[in-house]
Parts: structure tokens; sequence; C-alpha cells
């Protein structure tokens, strides 16, 4: 740190995004990434820009890709607000709506507090129950902007639409953000709620199910006038936030919506295999409707297991929470993939005596 930093950032403790090593070639399942790649009619409007248009400013408003996502959820391109990746949309939602304070579950995705923490947002933890299912009572009637990942990070579990209706009724004076990341995966979409809760933000991302990640692409649904206020702060900040690119790559990718519903078929086929043979070696993990598992299991530290197929080329998320020591968050890749991650686990098992 540099005694320039303004002193209101001293202590902030910022987010650890998973590795993207270089030392060697892994199978990559840390960060929710899409095995498979962007869809074909993606690959041809890449194919077809001309370089030379990258001279110019992407269009602030990005109405094209506005009108084209609010066709496919059925809504109108004013409820539609575009950002440089969704992580971009929750700080704005930070800043835009903590003014009461915040709340969300604990454990859940690890970058809420950071960005409570960034605008100074005072928050509250709601700890999950023992089996990881959310508190549903404990999170209605807050008086406090709420956060909530559905199917939830790391867990993968996921709360249907009356649980959802139930927090938004019981905080009408408050801003209910629903972080969809992972809804493709076999979760009910709040989307449809949208013209009946005007505090309601529906917040999705093109870096999972939609095979993007690197494109930097988010997007919320919601109320108008709640899509106003993230524009307010946008053209504050950086009223190009997304790329020309990215513009016309995310809209080539509304038109081939098939293709990302089939590739979110596939992984989760994949992952209900890969759980069963799992469970077949002794791990548990709650029933995931995400593209992951949270797994663990008696006798085996997760710390060792994510060494130990980090040595033997097989990457997954570890998390330096204590209270998470336990446990492994692992990406559903291709059935390739899943194999040979099958395979080195069981191999570490039987070098632990555990088999
Ligand atoms: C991956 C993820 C995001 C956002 O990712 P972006 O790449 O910034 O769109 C947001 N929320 C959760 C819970 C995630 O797992």
């Amino acid at each position: 740190m540099s005694r320039f930093l303004h002193p209101k950032y001293a202590a902030l403790e910022a987010y650890t995004p998973g590795e993207q090593p270089r030392d060697r070639r892994y199978v990559k399942l840390n960060t929710n990434e899409s095995p498979y790649p962007p869809s074909p009619e993606v690959t041809a409007a890449l194919s077809q820009t001309d370089v030379e248009e990258l001279r110019l400013y992407s269009d602030p408003e990005g109405k094209a890709l506005k009108e084209k996502l609010a066709w496919y959820y059925g809504c109108r391109a004013e409820n539609v607000f575009l950002s440089n990746g969704s992580d971009e949309i929750l700080n704005f939602a930070f800043m835009a709506f903590g003014a009461a304070g915040a709340v969300f579950p604990k454990p859940t995705y690890s970058f809420y507090p950071v960005f409570a923490q960034l605008h100074g947002v005072d928050y509250r933890e709601i700890p999950l129950k023992a089996d990881f299912s959310l508190d549903v009572e404990r999170l209605c009637g807050t008086g406090r902007f709420t956060v909530l990942a559905n199917p939830n990070a790391p867990t993968g579990l996921a709360v249907g639409l009356d649980s959802i209706r139930k927090i938004l009724d019981s905080n009408p004076e408050q801003v209910v953000l629903v972080d969809e990341a992972y809804v493709d995966f076999g979760a009910e979409s709040a989307a449809e709620l949208i013209g009946q809760y005007p505090n309601l933000l529906v917040v999705m991302t093109y870096s999972k199910s939609r095979s993007m990640a690197g494109a930097r692409l988010g997007f919320a649904l919601g109320d108008p006038a709640l899509i106003a206020d993230l524009e307010r702060l946008k053209y504050s900040t950086n009223p190009y936030n997304v790329n020309r690119l990215t513009l016309k790559l995310g809209a080539a990718a509304v038109d081939s919506a098939l293709y990302f519903v089939e590739n979110a078929k596939r992984i989760i086929a994949t992952r209900e295999r890969t759980a069963g043979a799992l469970r077949e070696m002794g791990f548990t993990f709650p029933a995931s409707q995400a593209n992951f598992l949270f797994l663990s299991r008696k006798n085996l530290p997760g710390e060792v297991l994510y060494q130990k197929l980090k040595a033997r080329g097989v990457l997954v998320r570890h998390f330096s929470d204590p209270s998470l020591a336990d446990y492994n968050r692992v990406s559903i890749g291709t059935d390739e993939e899943m194999g040979i991650f099958l395979r080195e686990t069981r191999a570490i098992l039987e070098e632990e005596g555990l088999l």
C-alpha cells in the first residue's frame, strides 16, 4: 500500500478470484466456466468483424443487445441494464441500494462482503441451515438491501419462486437482488416477476452457461426506475462499459439461444453422472442445481484433496474460509474431463488408504 491511498480503503480486503494458472495445462474445474465453446453464431459474428470498427466507441446505450435480451426474456429494453460482467452490476447495486444496510446468506458468493466494504455498506450475514438450505424466514422483513444468489454459490442449492416472492413481499421498501449466474442449470428464474415487483433486480451473466466468461458481459432485468438508477451510476463511472465486440457477440449469442440451452442440458447430465460416481466413493454434497458440486468426504481434508488433485493436473476450488475447509467446489466440465477428475480422485483415495 502506498502512503497516497485514501485511508477509507486501508482495511479493504479485496476479492480473491480463482486461479488462472499458466505454469502447465490443467483440467480446469475451478472457476465454473463452460467447457464448451461459444455458439457457431458467435464465432461467425467475430470472424465477420472488421477490426477497423475498433476505432469507434461502443454504443453506450447498447440498444441492439438490450432489445434482443428484452425479446428473449419477454420484457422491454427499458427493463434491461448491460454491464462489463455481472460483477459490475453487483458493484453498482451495493453503491445504489445499500443505504439501509445489506443482508445476504453465509456462505455465499464471497464478492458480496467485498462490495459492501468498498461502499461502506453495513452488512449482516444470515447463516445457511446445517444442510446448506436457505433460512428464508430470516431473510424476510429485514428492511435491508437483500442479495441472494439463486442457485447459491458455492453450495449449488436453489430456492423456488415462492421463497423469492415471500422475501420480496416482506421487504417492499428495499431492493431484492437475485443473482442468477447459475440459473440455466436447473433453477427457476425470477425474471418473470419483474413486472410485479418494482423492488426486484434479477442479475444474469454470459460467463457460465453462455460460454463467454472472457468477453465480460452481464445484464440485469428490473423495473425501469431501478434500471435508470444503475444507468446513472454507469454514466458516472464508465459510459462505454461494454466494448463493441462484446455487444456484437452478446447479440449473436441470443440469436443462438438454443445452443446454450442444449449445452446446459449436457452439463446437467454430466453433473448427475459425476455425482453418482462421487457418492460411490463416499463423497457427500448438496443436490446441486448449478454447474458445480460442493463436496466433502469423511477423513479427507479439503486442502489435501485440492493439493493432490493439483499435483495431478486437476484444478478445483478450495476456499480459505476456515468454515469451508472440508470442502472443494468442482466445476462440471466435459464427460472426458470429469472422467479424469474421477480417476485421479479415486487414485488419491487409494493412496490415502480410504478405498
Ligand atoms: C460467476 C459469478 C458471477 C459473475 O461473474 P461475471 O463473470 O462478472 O459475470 C456473479 N455471481 C455469482 C454468484 C457468480 O458465481
